[in-house]
């Protein structure tokens, strides 16, 4: 790894059903990082799992978490919490690696805010119709009234896609997973990143790519 490089917060964003969590998989085959457990209120769907999906919280246990300032960012999605701990990204970060966050909009121009470096990635459907169609294909039992709900948030949110780094369009998983891999990589090789790279070759040290 380049010594020169600082770990990372790196926000896939985009609307629900567009695919975060496939890409965030198939990115992990690609590049070392962890991912961010948020913290929801929602009721946990078959085939997750506590603390790993989601630490699964009441309404009351979310409220207070707010008000100790356990919360770097948080958001009401369909009715229910939603929020990323500070723990969760600082651990990793302070453990040198880079950390995930497959969050919506609001959360992510809050992570701004307190991240003014990290990388954020807005992941587009192909097109509404597929983006309906993933969401009605995730057989998550989730009822028509709260479909038409996160079809009505997603076009809401897929309006904010200009404000993020990269906009991905997640045709394929395994060519977005590629291309948000590249993203990064050209990332730090911005000139403004490799700032240290220069004073190091100055020193009279040998760099690399
Ligand atoms: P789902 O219910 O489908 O798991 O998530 C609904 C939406 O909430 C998704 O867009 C997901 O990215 C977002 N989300 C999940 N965790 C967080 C979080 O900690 N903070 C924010 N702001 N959004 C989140």
């Amino acid at each position: 790894m380049d010594k020169t490089k600082q770990p990372r917060v790196i926000v896939i964003a985009g609307p629900s059903g567009v695919g975060k969590g496939t890409v965030i998989k198939a990115l992990k085959k690609l590049r070392t990082f962890r991912i961010s457990v948020s913290h929801t209120t929602r009721n946990i769907r078959p085939g997750e799992t506590e603390d790993i999906s989601y630490h699964f919280v009441t309404r009351e246990q979310f409220r207070g978490l707010v008000d100790e300032g356990v919360m770097l960012e948080t958001t009401i999605y369909e009715g229910n919490y939603y929020g990323t701990s500070r723990t969760a990204v600082e651990d990793v970060l302070a453990q040198g690696q880079d950390v995930v966050l497959d969050i919506e909009v609001e959360g992510a121009k809050n992570v701004r805010r307190v991240y003014p470096d990290a990388i954020e990635f807005f992941l587009l459907p192909p097109s509404l119709a597929e983006l309906e169609q993933r969401l009605r294909d995730r057989n998550s039992g989730e009822d028509e009234q709260t479909i038409q709900g996160r079809l009505a948030r997603a076009r809401e949110e897929i309006a904010c896609a200009p404000e993020f780094d990269y906009i991905v369009v997640n045709g394929t998983v395994k060519q977005t997973a590629a291309v948000i891999d590249a993203c990064i990589k050209t990332h730090f090789l911005r000139a403004k990143e490799r700032a240290p790279l220069v004073d190091r070759l100055l020193d009279g040290e040998t760099i690399t790519l």
